[in-house]
């Protein structure tokens, strides 16, 4: 496993969009896909209806 990119200490359980990953902490502070279990800048993760813009695709 990776480092927590934001955080860079805690070893990162959730993969973020732009990459790398978020650690249980920090993800707090980002937006969980429920579909993809991804994690997204908070500001534009969600497309509206709960889920990213590429799960809102498939829906
Ligand atoms: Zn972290
Ligand atoms: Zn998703």
């Amino acid at each position: 496993m990776s480092k927590c990119i934001n955080c860079n200490k805690n070893e990162g359980s959730y993969e973020y969009s732009e990459g790398g990953y978020v650690c249980d902490e920090c993800v707090k502070e980002y937006f969980v896909c429920p579909r993809c279990g991804k994690a997204f800048p908070k500001e534009s993760g969600d497309a509206g209806n709960g889920f990213c813009e590429e799960c809102s695709k498939e829906l």
